[in-house]
């Protein structure tokens, strides 16, 4: 068996073939002795770790491993996953929001970080369970699903009230910057995890795009779990790329480009 693995922090993602089949399984980063005794109990398996917390899941490994650095590993995973997608595309850039957000733009089969954001995944995690109490990322994500960030965000044409704005007056011009004192009381929890997402959405895909124009590509392959069963977070970010000029690109099972990376190397 061939096993390609990427503990991050928040998710530790794993991708192996099984009779010649592809197969992806997620675990959170506490269950890594789980994760750790799999691979132990696995005879004849090659194994290359990647991510933050690759090296805490080697000591825990007993069997030789390779380890390949992470942002590589997510460049040879990202080509794997395109051509598997059958795409054809050569310079892009890589927005991976996962527990933060890392960007890299890919030219001439070379990757360069070229920056990233804290706020990513795990602002979204964290700033839900603040405001809402709710914990779960699934119920996180359902809920926001149902909820308006009308009352909540300020747009532009709130602003530009009874005048034509100089850029879309439907650009959010403040997140939670909306005459929020007087309704704070009665807003829901699904309008507040909405609004949420709605930041992070807008956060990643505003800095992807300066980036994208920085290093003059137009597409943009946004991976990392934040997506996964996430459709709000994927039309905020669709939206806002598109409004400001880039074509956003979302990889099936683009989450474990990491791991897939990582294997692709044995
Ligand atoms: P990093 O790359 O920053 O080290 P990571 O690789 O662990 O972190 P990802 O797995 O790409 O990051 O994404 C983690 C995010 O995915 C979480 O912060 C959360 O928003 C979301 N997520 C998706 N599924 C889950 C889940 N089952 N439990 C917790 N978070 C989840
Ligand atoms: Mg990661």
């Amino acid at each position: 068996m061939i096993v390609g693995i990427d503990a991050g922090g928040t998710l530790i993602k794993v991708a192996y073939t099984e009779n010649e089949s592809l197969q992806f399984i997620k675990f959170p980063i506490a269950e890594m002795d789980r994760v750790a005794s799999w691979v132990n109990e696995q005879s004849d398996s090659k194994v290359c770790v990647t991510g933050g917390k690759a090296g805490v899941l080697l000591s825990l490994l007993n069997q030789e491993a390779r380890e390949i650095v992470e942002f590589e590993a997510t460049h040879l995973g990202v080509k794997f996953l395109l051509a598997r997608m059958e795409r054809q595309e050569e310079s892009y850039l890589v927005t991976n929001v996962g527990t933060g957000t890392s960007i890299h733009c890919i030219e001439n089969d070379r990757q360069e970080r070229i920056g990233g954001t804290g706020v990513g995944g795990g602002t979204l995690l964290g700033l839900s369970h603040l405001l809402t109490g709710v914990t779960d990322y699934e119920e996180i994500v359902r809920m926001a699903s149902a909820g308006s960030r009308d009352r909540i965000d300020l747009k532009v044409k709130h602003i530009y009230e009874g005048k034509e704005p100089p850029i879309s007056g439907e650009l959010t011009a403040s997140n939670f910057g909306n005459n929020l004192f007087a309704v704070a009381g009665e807003l829901s929890k699904e309008e507040l995890l909405a609004t949420v997402i709605g930041l992070v959405g807008e956060t990643v895909s505003t800095v992807s795009v300066h980036a994208a124009k920085q290093c003059g590509c137009s597409t943009i392959i946004y991976i990392g779990s934040s997506f996964f069963h996430n459709p709000l977070l994927k039309e905020v970010v669709t939206s806002y790329t598109l409004l400001r000029g880039a074509t956003p690109l979302f990889l099936e099972n683009g989450e474990f480009s990491g791991a897939v990376g990582a294997m692709s190397l044995l």
